[in-house]
């Protein structure tokens, strides 16, 4: 089988989706996947959809296009600011986007009319994370000007968290995102249909003890595929941590040699000393590497230890039994390390678990085609 490879266990992804749907819910707060982290590939955003999720969100416009040639027709909503020059690409290809500049947002009305539709639009506030978004005391005036364009809409405000900077969001900190969206309300006229608290860091506030307001929806990514709450990277209760799991094969495993001994200056007597460096050790080399991965976000085989990594390949402290030339070894990845193996093309993605719906009607060759995406 092809190596390295990522497997991905689309009914673990399915069902972390439908527990945080089942929790969210009865406090009113819908789930919008998000697919960034593995390139909006087309069987892992319909299992999130599979689980409940109400729609779908991403960063790039590229990986939109690719939803949609895989056949995704449900609501995408573009999650950060679309770049001017893709303005065209952004109204045929999402419903929505998240927006913080009124020259996009008047490309994005431009292009809208020529493409024949309405383009949705939630502006980003800034509440702290100091990355993206229109300073509270500006939203206002940014939002009547949305109002007053056609070819756009105005579907509501959204906040993010814990990204750049900051920690997660206070209950106060989003009482104030409540209080923006009724005071737009009630300056500007239409009624907001979106108040979007966050990304997954905001799981502990919305599944806390306090109100969650008007805020109606969140943008997960991290907590549906690979478990864990960001910002402590806890697990999250019931849910599954284990979704994705890298595959590497082992291409030397011989012992090294204890390293020749080494001459060193001893600053005490300024004299040159011999001194062999501790041990020989039995390591693996794995065929994998910098290029393919974070290394440091890969959590080792039990028995196993990192000795190092270059562009292309990785060592390995062996474990006992020593692994065989040509086995292979299963990493579970962190988020960063799990979307740098995504994106990179030397790493296949082989779906397990039942695919879903839509995959099925389709033939076995073209489910084949798509698991080696
Ligand atoms: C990446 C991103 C998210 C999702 O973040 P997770 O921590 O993966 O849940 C949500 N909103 C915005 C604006 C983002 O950029």
């Amino acid at each position: 089988m092809s190596c390295p490879r990522i497997e991905v266990d689309l009914g673990k992804i399915r069902r972390n989706t439908q527990t945080l749907v089942a929790r969210l819910g009865p406090r009113g707060i819908g789930v919008t996947g998000v697919t960034k982290a593995v390139c909006g590939h087309p069987a892992i955003a319909q299992a999130m959809l599979d689980g409940g999720a109400k729609g779908l969100a991403e960063a790039r416009i590229g990986n939109v296009q690719r939803l949609r040639a895989a056949g995704l027709t449900g609501p995408i909503t573009l999650i950060r600011t679309p770049m001017l020059s893709q303005a065209d690409q952004v109204v045929q290809s999402c419903e929505t986007s998240y927006n913080t500049e009124v020259l996009v947002i008047s490309a994005l009305a431009a292009a809208a009319i020529r493409n024949g539709s309405v383009h949705g639009i939630v502006l980003m506030v800034e509440m702290g994370d100091r990355r993206d978004g229109i300073l509270p005391e500006n939203l206002a005036d940014i939002a009547q000007m949305v109002i007053q364009t056609s070819g756009v809409a105005l579907k509501g405000i959204g906040a993010n968290f814990a990204c750049l900077n900051g920690g997660a969001p206070t209950a106060s900190q989003m009482m104030s995102l409540c209080d923006l969206a009724n005071e737009i309300e009630g300056g500007c006229g239409p009624f907001l249909r979106i108040v979007s608290g966050g990304n997954s860091a905001n799981l502990p506030w919305a599944l806390g003890e306090r109100t969650t307001g008007r805020v109606n929806d969140l943008r997960l990514g991290e907590a549906i595929l690979l478990g864990v709450e960001p910002v402590s990277g806890d697990q999250i209760g019931g849910m599954h941590t284990d979704a994705f799991t890298l595959v590497a094969e082992v291409i030397e495993t011989d012992a090294k040699p204890s390293p020749s001994p080494i001459a060193l200056i001893d600053p005490t007597t300024d004299r040159l000393r011999i001194v062999t460096t501790s041990g020989a050790s039995t390591r693996v080399i794995l065929a994998i590497g910098h290029q393919d991965t974070d290394i440091l976000g890969l959590s080792m085989p039990i028995g196993s230890t990192l000795i190092g990594a270059t562009s292309d390949h990785l060592v390995l402290g062996a474990p006992r039994p020593r692994p065989t030339v040509g086995s292979e070894v299963r990493f579970q990845m962190n988020y960063n390390a799990l979307m740098h193996a995504m994106a990179t093309p030397d790493i296949k993605v082989k779906l397990l678990g039942s695919p879903p719906t839509w995959l099925s009607q389709r033939t076995q060759s073209k489910v084949d085609h798509l698991a080696l995406v």
